[in-house]
């Protein structure tokens, strides 16, 4: 059966790149979380009704045409800008490490399951979130992630023994980047193991196994995301050889 020439898709603009005078391709998460990159000609054009229509966050349905190389944008209907992450100077920091990964794990022809509707309702909780409520949706994302891409980190059971990480006058604990998770002191000698503040190990595993709603609720103050966002990044980076800029901005702008 002969493939259409064009087709229709939901997507989240992730990255945006200039193409010629005034074109652009884009790189956007499709609807059944694989990658989809597409030029969108004459975008750059101060006329151009893309513009606003295919910005960074904006979520789109859009038709496609297949190219030999990339595909062709054509027809878009905008179904949430996400202003409140594109006009808040905080909210755009708190919010582009999401798109940054997401760009760099996604994948074309790849499919992954709940990609697409869990980075759809991270994006649109940033309507009801303070500025400073906003690093626990990016922390609770992308622990979700790493669940999503099968790279989810042992966070409450020592890898070696199964024993439950419990509260403990030590405010460290051991982790083992290496191995996966949780390592707790009768295992000490077993595996290579750095300290990790144990609050950090409880906020992730909490964001895991939360929904967005319940991350708003839980009101985790800005040292308990940080925690968990620089636990992400070493994450991101020893499993997925992920370096996130976007990230890394946010852990050093100062904003929250
Ligand atoms: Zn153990």
């Amino acid at each position: 059966m002969a493939v259409p020439r064009t087709y229709h898709a939901s997507v989240i603009v992730l990255r945006k790149r200039k193409l010629g005078e005034s074109d652009l391709i884009l790189s956007m998460l499709a609807g059944d979380g694989s990658l989809v990159e597409a030029v969108a000609k004459g975008a750059r054009k101060p006329t151009s009704s893309f513009a606003t229509r295919l910005d960074l966050f904006c979520e789109s349905e859009v038709m496609l045409a297949r190219g030999r190389n990339l595909d062709i944008a054509s027809e878009v209907r905008l179904l949430n800008s996400h202003d409140v992450i594109r006009t808040n100077v905080a909210a755009t920091y708190a919010a582009a490490p999401m798109l940054d990964c997401i760009a760099q794990v996604a994948l074309p022809n790849l499919p992954v399951e709940h990609l697409f509707a869990m980075s759809s309702s991270a994006l649109a909780h940033f309507d009801d979130a303070r500025e400073d409520q906003m690093p626990s949706l990016t922390a609770a994302f992308l622990v979700k992630l790493f669940a999503l891409l099968g790279v989810r980190p042992q966070l409450n059971l020592c890898v070696g023994c199964g024993q439950p990480l419990s509260d403990d006058a030590n405010s460290l604990a051991g982790f083992s980047f290496d191995d996966g998770g949780y390592v707790c002191e009768s295992c000490a000698t077993g595996f290579e193991r750095v300290r990790i503040e144990r609050s950090t190990l409880q906020w992730a595993a909490a964001f895991l196994g939360s929904t967005f709603d319940e991350v708003l609720a839980f009101d985790a103050d800005a040292n308990a995301s940080f925690g968990v966002l620089h636990f992400a990044n070493r994450w991101l980076r020893e499993t997925l050889s992920v370096n996130s800029k976007a990230l890394n901005q946010l852990l050093t702008c100062g904003l929250f």
